[in-house]
């Protein structure tokens, strides 16, 4: 372990947690170089939606890599990326009649979001990005701009601009009327709010604490866009392909987004991929006015295709979702009653849920435990007060009552220990 800690940069993070070495992975289980194998509820942020090293993805990969077939091609046209546009064309945007067009903006996350900032501002020809209370968009500059937490924006070294941040869902009292502030302010020529070029939103932020949009928030969001002109962003990085249920985790609530940002699953095997869509009408890119090296990665398009072709042409992955979401739900639920000493609620929609503590340091500890007995997880939220749960979608439910069992024990063990710090 030391050449990590001699040679890798203090910046690293997700180690501190799990001081181990990993080796080997598959399905909803990881191995480390000791041999113990831990139940994943991690699923790399999000990215492993399909579980570590799913089978038919990777003779996928493994076929088209024994053939020779091209790695990278820049922005070159490949066989690989022309079946990926068919496959996505067909199985993904046509049967829930989206109409977009496809970026290849570079292969992490924060790429897809730069792209959509950059282009609402050059269609607008304003500044002003509206982003959300607990909001996460990424880690370069402009992403940053538009994301809450006050340890990430303060990496950034220089002003974070052209953004201004609202209220989510449910920030306030629960009273105050959804988008009194936003809309005030709009409405308001004295309100020193330029008029914004764009909204970003997460329908559930994965990195703010599992916080919930409701659909009928997020319709009057889309009202409030429209009413006034500003272009409608939802970066569904984390909670898209399938982390709620269905492909977009919009999908249930009716809106339209102008621009969608997906990234994490998208490639199906945690290979880096990202894509950036939007209405025909918003696709006023000059040619390589946004460019980037690695945005014809061809392995990528290869395991996304067989992601799409494997899971997406019927219902039957969503339902799967929504069965064991509506199982975990009941579960956390269970767990939380069980500890109401400890104040502990849960939240989420589909296989994205959150256990939060009233108590931040708790969330840590019931990670800490979790790991020391198998299982991977991460806390998120402002605080880190909310236990995260993202396991991959494909977990099989004797997988999913192991890893809940080791939840369940991992907050007994919290709660005693606080009582017994409580009492002493
Ligand atoms: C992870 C994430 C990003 C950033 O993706 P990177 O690949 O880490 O750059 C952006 N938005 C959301 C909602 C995310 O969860």
């Amino acid at each position: 372990m030391q050449v990590f800690e001699q040679v890798e940069s203090e910046v690293r993070s997700y180690c501190r947690n799990w001081p181990t070495v990993f080796t080997t992975a598959k399905g909803s289980r990881i191995d480390d170089e000791r041999g113990r194998s831990y139940i994943d509820f991690f699923a790399g942020a999000g990215s492993l939606n399909y579980g570590h090293n799913h089978p038919v993805l990777k003779e996928a990969l493994l076929g088209y890599l024994a053939e020779d077939n091209v790695v990278h091609t820049l922005d070159a046209y490949s066989s690989a990326k022309r079946t990926f546009l068919e496959t996505f064309r067909d199985v993904v945007l046509a049967p829930r009649n989206l109409d977009y067009k496809v970026q290849f903006p570079g292969p992490a996350g924060n790429n897809a979001v730069e792209a959509a900032l950059k282009l609402v501002r050059k269609y607008t020809g304003r500044e002003t990005v509206v982003s959300f209370t607990n909001g996460f968009h990424g880690m370069t500059l402009g992403a940053l701009a538009v994301t809450g937490n006050s340890m990430k924006r303060g990496g950034a070294g220089v002003p974070l601009n052209n953004a201004a941040t609202m209220p989510y869902d449910n920030y306030m009292d629960g009273q105050t009327p959804d988008f009194l502030w936003l809309r005030s302010l709009l409405e308001d020529s004295g309100s020193g709010l330029d008029q914004p070029a764009a909204v970003i939103v997460e329908t559930v932020q994965g990195e703010g604490g599992i916080n919930v949009a409701s659909d009928a928030w997020l319709r009057g969001l889309q009202d409030l866009c429209r009413e006034h002109d500003m272009l409608f962003i939802v970066d569904d990085i984390q909670m898209g392909c399938g982390r709620t249920g269905p492909f977009f985790s919009f999908e249930r609530s009716g809106i339209y987004p102008d621009i969608v940002t997906l990234s994490k699953s998208l490639s199906g095997m945690g290979l880096p991929f990202a894509l950036t869509l939007m209405k025909p009408h918003l696709d006023v890119w000059e040619p390589g006015e946004h460019n980037g090296t690695f945005r014809g990665f061809a392995p990528a398009f290869v395991t996304a295709t067989a992601a799409l072709e494997t899971f997406w042409r019927d219902d039957e992955f969503t339902a799967g979702v929504d069965r064991d979401a509506a199982w975990l739900d009941a579960e956390l639920t269970d767990i939380a009653a069980s500890h109401a000493e400890l104040g502990v609620s849960t939240r989420g929609r589909g296989l994205a849920r959150g256990m939060a503590f009233e108590d931040p340091a708790h969330a840590g500890q019931v990670c800490q435990e979790a790991f020391a007995n198998g299982l991977l997880m991460e806390t998120s939220g402002a605080e880190d007060e909310v236990v995260k749960f993202l396991p991959p979608l494909t977990t099989s439910r004797a997988d999913f009552e192991e890893g809940v069992a080791i939840v369940r024990e991992a907050v007994a063990t919290v709660a005693k220990e606080a009582a017994a710090k409580g009492s002493a």
